[in-house]
């Protein structure tokens, strides 16, 4: 069976992924126990792996009650917050997970937290609260000029690859970057789409990155429009990508 991704729903806007082949599982950023402990045991499923991409508590909430039940390899990053990851990964690493066939390069994105990873192959990006649909993670312990830098490889990588984020923040998000880009067609069409979706209480994710390039205005701080949008709300800013990124950023903070 090839390898299925499902999103496990938890507290008001978390997903927790589920990538399994039918018989064995891996868990994402499982902030919360009882979900993903039931829908492992609703399939049928063995937890062969989890994968930890930062240490807030709505993605590691869980780790602690799911390992008591099942011991199993914890990837995550060097953090002493974490001090439940026993196989520790920095840039350049790869998250091996034989039961599904997965290697999985990891790459290190500071910027929402000073020591978030993410996990991504050629067909998959799990990319915690870094990067999300339309959007990025707020910068609790970062600098502009980390996040901008972290993002930057993400953008980078091939436009086939799907986004797995933590956060269902698609629509809120869109509302945000219309306020940015307002003429930007993809965006206007994304927009549409995700408010049809969000209807019906329908998931958003994922999109590919190449989608997210055409209509993320955090992956679009070169663009002259996004820019000219920067110097708007805050004259003087210039056109250098952590700069804009910068204003972009504290405009969505400040709603
Ligand atoms: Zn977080």
């Amino acid at each position: 069976m090839p390898l299925s991704i499902e999103a496990i729903p938890a507290f008001e806007t978390n997903y927790i992924w589920a990538l399994h082949n039918g018989r064995d599982c891996v868990l994402v950023d499982p902030g919360s126990s009882a979900e993903p402990l039931d829908y492992l045991q609703r399939n049928g499923l063995t937890l062969c792996a989890l994968l930890l991409t930062h240490h807030h508590y709505d993605h590691i909430g869980g780790v602690d009650d799911i390992l008591a039940k099942h011991p199993v390899p914890t990837w995550g990053p060097v953090d002493p917050r974490i001090p439940q990851v026993n196989r520790p990964v920095s840039e350049g690493d790869q998250a091996l997970v034989p039961e599904l066939g997965l290697a999985l390069d990891v790459l290190e994105t500071p910027g929402h937290t000073t020591t978030h990873i993410v996990f991504h192959d050629d067909e998959i990006l799990l990319a915690g609260d870094t990067l999300f649909s339309i959007g990025c993670g707020r910068l609790f312990e970062g600098t502009p000029a980390q996040m901008q830098a972290s993002l930057d490889k993400l953008a980078d990588l091939p436009g086939k690859i799907r986004l797995y984020c933590a956060h269902e923040y698609t629509q809120d998000n869109c509302r945000f970057a219309l306020q940015v880009e307002p003429d930007n067609p993809e965006l206007q069409a994304r927009s549409a789409k995700v408010k049809k979706l969000r209807a019906t209480d329908q998931i958003t994710l994922p999109p590919t990155l190449a989608e997210e390039r055409a209509a993320n205005p955090f992956l679009r701080t070169r663009e002259a429009s996004v820019i000219e949008a920067a110097n708007r709300r805050q004259p003087g800013t210039g056109h250098d990508p952590a700069a804009v990124f910068g204003v972009i950023r504290g405009w969505k903070d400040q709603g």
